[in-house]
């Protein structure tokens, strides 16, 4: 079989990556349409990572999605990087090209609005501030995808203050640190609220920062997803705010990367969630 005629491999490569829901997503699509291809996940450590990215196009893979811990490192492996992902520190979603380089981007952002605009129609990011709680990896993304869609104004407030002060600095006037402490008080007048933070995971602590500030009809968001139903969602749904779970970034996040390795646009709808709730 010559190399056009072969099945498109694809992957996740993590660790430990066991956890990752995208295997099953991109089985779910590749059986809803039809198409021939794989997707797989694969467990590298950190010191085997450029040589298996060096591989894996020898081996038929088309690409590959990036998780922790290796989203950072693959910025310095990449031989593109988009300016999206350099901005963010960080890529999610890397394209092996037929000229043996590697293409690396970030869609974590793009899912972010993708999901507010699917699951609060309504929401105008431009009304006004955003308030951002955490400054990880996925902060990061959040708060490069806000400023895109035109947010007036970002606060932002993490446990550890100087990685908040590291994101006003990297992306501008427009953000603001407030000190953990006043997490809460931040919410004041903002028009989009979101958990970047790994708080009310599972197996994390809770989500205790109080909501008193929250104004009704913000849009809510909490990026974590285990539980989908998180503590936050219900306080600030309790007091009249739209509160869109996490899932819906996690599918949107994936449909680019489905796209280029496989050919076809994947919906992300309701049937979708279902599938991987169940999965
Ligand atoms: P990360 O880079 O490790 O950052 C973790 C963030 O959570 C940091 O701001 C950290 O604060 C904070 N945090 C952790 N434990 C805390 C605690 N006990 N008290 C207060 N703050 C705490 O992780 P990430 O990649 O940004 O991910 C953050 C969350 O978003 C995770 O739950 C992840 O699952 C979720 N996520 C969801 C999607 C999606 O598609 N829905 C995509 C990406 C990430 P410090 O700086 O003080 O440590």
């Amino acid at each position: 079989m010559n190399e056009d005629n072969r099945i498109p491999l694809a992957a996740v490569i993590g660790s430990p990556v066991a956890h990752s829901r995208s295997p099953a997503l991109f089985a779910y699509w590749l059986k809803r349409y039809d198409l021939k291809g794989s997707y797989i996940p694969i467990d590298v450590a950190h010191m085997d990572l450029r040589q298996v990215l060096g591989t894996m196009p020898m081996m038929g893979f088309v690409g590959a999605n990036v998780t922790i811990p290796h989203k950072e490192a693959v910025l310095k492996i990449a031989d593109i990087v988009t300016d999206r992902a350099a901005l963010i520190g960080a890529a999610n979603t890397l394209i092996f090209r037929k000229d043996g380089r590697i293409h690396a981007d970030n869609t974590d952002g793009a899912g972010f609005i993708a999901n507010l605009r699917q699951h609060a129609p309504n929401w105008d990011p431009q009304s006004g501030p955003a308030a951002v709680i955490g400054a990880g990896g996925a902060a990061r993304a959040v708060i490069a995808a806000l400023i895109e869609v035109g947010v007036p104004e970002i606060r932002i407030s993490n446990r550890t203050r100087l990685r908040a002060e590291t994101l006003r600095s990297d992306f501008g006037a427009k953000l603001s640190v407030y000190d953990w402490v006043q997490a809460g008080n931040m919410m004041e007048d903002c028009a989009t609220v979101v958990n970047a933070s790994s708080l009310g995971m599972v197996g994390k602590p809770e989500f205790k920062i109080p909501l008193d500030a929250l104004k009704p009809g913000a849009v809510v968001n909490d990026l974590v997803y285990t539980p989908l139903r998180t503590h936050f969602l219900d306080e600030a749904e309790a007091r009249g705010a739209i509160a869109v779970d996490g899932l819906g970034m996690l599918l949107h996040q994936a449909a680019p990367g489905f796209e280029r390795w496989f050919g076809k646009r994947p919906d992300v709808d309701e049937d979708t969630r279902q599938a991987i709730l169940g999965a």
